[in-house]
């Protein structure tokens, strides 16, 4: 609580631009997000999520169709901001390639109110999914985790790092889903199992496609003995 009030005040002395068309949002001291143009362009989701993908449910049930059609996932719950199209993929791109700290401050502002249910708010870590070292050398940061780590302020959960990826992976976009579970394949590791043990996780991306990225990353948590697996991710393709 002593957080938010402090923060608020934090975002009343320094105004920040918006991330994505750079104008000086003046006026909208209510939070580091977009201003409120960019705010009606972005394809935000709505409404009832699905538990396996976090986007909108087209159904009555607790799943969306894609992803009933999927093998069951391995993770209890999923939230996500917005579908990967339009003003969201210039969104994502910003903050994939353009090392766009703002931009992930103000999807963190977006997202966090959106993790309100105990499934989120009662995990032990918020971990990223990490690049490859030689990924990371190239792009000089890991947009996973400057989310992760923005996040962290509004939950109040740590960010920590159990989660190494062992194997360079080749781009996941243009491939299926069978050959993107053949890259993934032994792809992460957790060194030290028992900084994971009976932990609950929330676990962070920035976009899910398929969601095999994310699939192999819980899966080898929970393998090294971490009790429940949640997700985030900022867009959903
Ligand atoms: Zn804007
Ligand atoms: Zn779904």
């Amino acid at each position: 609580m002593k957080n938010k009030i402090f923060r608020k005040i934090i975002n009343f002395l320094l105004e920040y631009p918006c991330p994505l068309c750079g104008c000086d949002n003046t006026g909208n001291h209510d939070c580091n997000s977009f201003c409120t143009d960019c705010l009606k362009k972005l394809p935000l989701l709505h409404g009832q999520r699905c538990r396996g993908c976090g986007g909108e449910l087209d159904g009555a049930l607790e799943m969306c169709r894609q992803c009933l059609s999927m093998p069951r996932r391995p993770w209890q719950n999923a939230m996500s901001i917005m579908q990967m199209e339009d003003a969201g993929k210039d969104a994502i791109y910003q903050l994939k390639f353009a090392g766009n700290t703002a931009m992930a401050r103000a999807m963190a502002e977006l997202g966090a109110p959106l993790l309100a249910d105990k499934d989120f708010t009662e995990c032990d870590m918020i971990v990223p999914v990490p690049l490859h070292w030689t990924r990371l050398w190239q792009r000089s940061y890991n947009q996973s985790e400057l989310l992760a780590k923005m996040l962290a302020k509004h939950l109040d959960i740590p960010v920590k790092k159990p989660l190494k990826r062992i194997r360079p992976t080749t781009r996941q976009a243009t491939l299926s889903r069978k050959e993107r579970l053949k890259n993934l394949h032994k792809a992460f590791a957790v060194p030290h199992p028992e900084k994971v043990k009976d932990c609950k996780i929330l676990l962070v991306d920035d976009v899910l496609t398929t969601g095999s990225t994310l699939h192999a990353c819980a899966e080898t948590l929970l393998q090294a003995g971490a009790a429940k697996i949640v997700i985030f991710t900022v867009a959903r393709r």
